[in-house]
């Protein structure tokens, strides 16, 4: 882009001094030690290296990483060796300079952090890359080592972010994007409140333009109206708290224009009907630290004597802060017009470390030369609350994400190559991050020359042999031993693959099977095949000839329903080269015998159904009742309506038996308690991470702070829900969890 013709070179040099010179005085106004000459070194050599060169607004390239140090010092916080680093953030990507030349001149330290920045400016920040866990994995590493690299990182977004209209629109849609999804989040996580807003009302502008218009202007439109109300609203307080003899500020602050919308689409209400516009909120000065609790509660009380409460909508994040460091003590009640207000309640100190983040661990710092120390430890907390999979600390990251932090092992190929894979991984899961052909054919693995089972867990330091056969193929329930993403991924496509094969075989000996009979291939002959067969669709049909679950015979072919016969579970047991252990008997055979019925699933099909009106699963205690159709049907044992069916059909009744099976069967758990942050990460983390149980649908409301949540579950058998029941018991809110009928 081209220069503006009315700037001289003279105003552009004094341009850039004048941002140096308030970067450098808000540096000195901090409780920083003032290490002004290595700050100094880093502008010039950075001024130096991206000489001539401009950014695509068309000022001079050395202003962005000006201005990305002085968020990194006035917004972030941070001292002398970010501020440096941070001027020179770009100096390797886009100069000849190398990381040894920064090493020799400003030392190992900044050297890293320059070097930590050049590394992940390509990735999930670079223009070829997609949004990739892998990437995001990248950052979340290169963040362990020096945490510094990711606020340094978080500045230089902030600061693209603020100058981004003058990017192609392609790029700014690409760029909010990735914003919205990896750094609000993380700057929430760091507690970096103020500039996670900002960065999600930014990347919203860009995503949707129109929207945030609108918003904005309907915020205007309606702010009269809003401070006439708030004046309503606070007078009553304010003569309390001016009795009380504090000095405050109330205020109300508009939500963001992000979260606005944030709300209007998840409840599906219009702007008018966002109820919770703004938050008031109470900031008291107070010098005394150990009083400031107790002022809170004071205040909590003279509001709630004037207001009445929402009964669940008090937050106490002085007791329990945040993981980000929050603290504030929230209460929601009835204003003069009816409408629900919150009210935050806040010292001056609170307040500035809820918006400031680490700029204000800094400011109320006392004593001298113990920031190296500070930060270490700020830094590991950091990296703690990144470590630790606890629910509440990590809520934006999904499953995909939480494998990033669960820790890690190494292990060792024959040949020595080590490959880390993260903790819990089995053999298939390296056989399958190794290859997936590798991963498609692994019938077990020697470990440290030992034969183990394809599912044994590794260990670090293990030396691992994947052993393959040609003739194996993927199967579905491999994927209960599978914890890396990418071993599921591909081994899902596997099972795609040859699903596929299978379908297609089966429909090629179908026409040879017809062709045989002189019977011409027509949809009617085909979907009298699938209702004799009881399926759903070709595709199934196909696919059990294929698979040799069906024979072909004149049975396909024959008009007549052979009535309450039932055979065609019975097929399954004879599938492939299998043979079963013992006979079954058959629903008559079992009632005229008084045998027990044998409850046999597989492959998704059951000689059984599973009553509508109890939802037996395998481990209930259960009876079987044959329909008018034939068909067992079953009841679980104190079921009302197998009561009925028990006394006008007893001769009907079955005794039946749950036989071992690899498939999983639907349950419905009710959970109620009372809402509170976390609690639905709480729940999903159990059934998710530590129990690995698939969640069908999960039906969430909360009302009037109760909380209800129906989950479908898969499960194998009802031990598992029990024990599902009684875990999600424990987390902290809710009150009671059951299985339902
Ligand atoms: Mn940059």
């Amino acid at each position: 882009m081209m220069q503006n013709s009315n700037i001289t070179p003279e105003m552009e040099d004094q341009m850039i001094e004048l941002a140096y010179q308030n970067l450098l005085n808000g540096y000195l106004s901090s409780n920083h030690r003032k290490k002004v000459e290595i700050i100094d070194k880093a502008f010039k050599f950075a001024r130096d290296a991206h000489q001539g060169i401009r950014r695509r607004s068309g000022e001079p390239y050395i202003m962005h990483p000006i201005a990305v140090a002085t968020i990194v010092s006035q917004e972030i916080g941070l001292g002398s060796t970010s501020i440096s680093a941070a001027l020179l953030h770009d100096v390797v990507e886009d100069t000849d300079y190398t990381v040894e030349d920064i090493e020799g001149l400003f030392g190992t330290k900044i050297a890293r952090i320059v070097d930590g920045l050049t590394k992940i400016s390509g990735g999930i920040f670079g223009d070829k890359a997609s949004l990739q866990a892998e990437n995001f994995r990248k950052l979340l590493l290169t963040m362990s080592e020096d945490v510094r690299v990711v606020l340094i990182k978080m500045a230089d977004r902030l600061h693209n972010m603020r100058t981004l209209s003058s990017m192609p629109a392609n790029k700014q849609y690409k760029i909010a994007g990735e914003t919205l999804y990896i750094y609000a989040p993380l700057a929430h996580r760091l507690g970096l409140y103020a500039i996670k807003t900002e960065l999600e009302d930014l990347s919203f502008k860009y995503n949707h333009p129109a929207e945030y218009q609108r918003i904005k202007d309907q915020i205007a439109a309606s702010e009269e109206s809003r401070n006439e109300l708030f004046a309503r609203f606070s007078a009553p307080i304010r003569e309390r708290l001016d009795n009380m003899g504090l000095k405050y500020e109330f205020f109300t602050r508009v939500k963001s224009c992000y979260s606005i919308w944030n709300k209007m689409q998840t409840k599906h209400i219009p702007f008018e009907e966002v109820y919770d516009l703004y938050a008031a909120r109470i900031v008291f000065e107070c010098d005394d630290e150990s009083a400031e609790k107790r002022i809170c509660w004071n205040i909590y009380n003279e509001i709630t004597e004037v207001y009445a409460k929402h009964p669940d909508r008090v937050r106490d994040w002085l007791t329990t802060p945040k993981v980000n460091k929050y603290r504030a003590l929230h209460v929601t009640v009835m204003g003069p017009d009816g409408n629900w207000v919150e009210v935050q309640i806040r010292s001056r100190k609170m307040d500035d470390i809820a918006e400031r983040g680490f700029a204000a661990h800094w400011k109320y710092k006392s004593g001298e030369g113990e920031e190296e120390k500070e930060l270490d430890l700020w830094l590991s907390t950091i990296v703690d609350i990144l470590k630790d999979p606890e629910p509440n600390a990590i809520d934006f990251l999904d499953t995909i994400k939480l494998n990033l932090f669960a820790s890690e092992i190494v292990v060792f190929t024959p040949t020595g190559e080590a490959m880390t894979l993260p903790n819990g991984a089995s053999v298939l899961d390296m056989a399958f991050m190794i290859h997936t052909d590798i991963g498609t054919h692994c019938i077990a693995g020697k470990v440290n020359h030992k034969l183990v089972p394809l599912s044994y867990k590794l260990s670090g330091g293990d030396q691992v042999e994947i052993l393959t056969s040609n003739s194996n193929t993927p199967k579905a329930d491999w994927e209960n031993f599978l914890v890396t993403a990418k071993g599921k991924t591909r081994l899902r496509a596997a099972l795609r693959h040859q699903r596929r094969l299978i379908i297609d075989e089966g429909e090629k000996r179908f026409k040879a099977f017809l062709e045989q009979h002189n019977v011409e291939f027509s949809n009617e002959v085909l979907s009298q095949a699938i209702t004799r067969q009881r399926i759903s669709n070709k595709e199934e049909l196909f696919f059990l000839i294929g698979n040799g679950d069906i024979a072909l015979n004149e049975d396909l072919l024959n008009k007549k329903d052979n009535g309450t016969r039932i055979t065609w579970w019975r097929r399954g047991l004879f599938r492939g080269k299998e043979t079963p252990k013992e006979t079954t008997v058959d629903a008559q055979t079992a009632i005229d015998t008084k045998a027990i019925y044998r409850l046999i699933t597989h492959d998704g099909k059951s000689n059984y159904h599973i009553a509508d009106c109890c939802h037996p699963i395998p481990g209930d205690d259960v009876v079987g009742f044959v329909n008018a159709s034939g068909k067992v049907v079953v009841h679980k044992m104190d079921c009302p309506t197998l009561a009925r069916l028990k006394a006008s059909y007893g001769s009907r009744l079955l005794q039946t038996q749950w036989e071992e099976h690899s498939d999983r069967f639907q349950a419905t758990i009710h959970i109620e308690g009372i809402d509170q942050k976390g609690i639905l990460q709480s729940i999903v983390n159990i059934i998710s991470t530590n129990m690995s149980i698939n969640m069908k649908r999960m039906n969430v409301t909360a009302n009037q702070g109760v909380f209800n949540c129906d989950l479908d579950v898969l499960v194998t058998d009802a031990s598992v829900v029990t024990n599902l029941c009684r875990e999600i018991k424990k987390v902290k809110g809710v009150n009671n969890a059951n299985r339902m009928s």
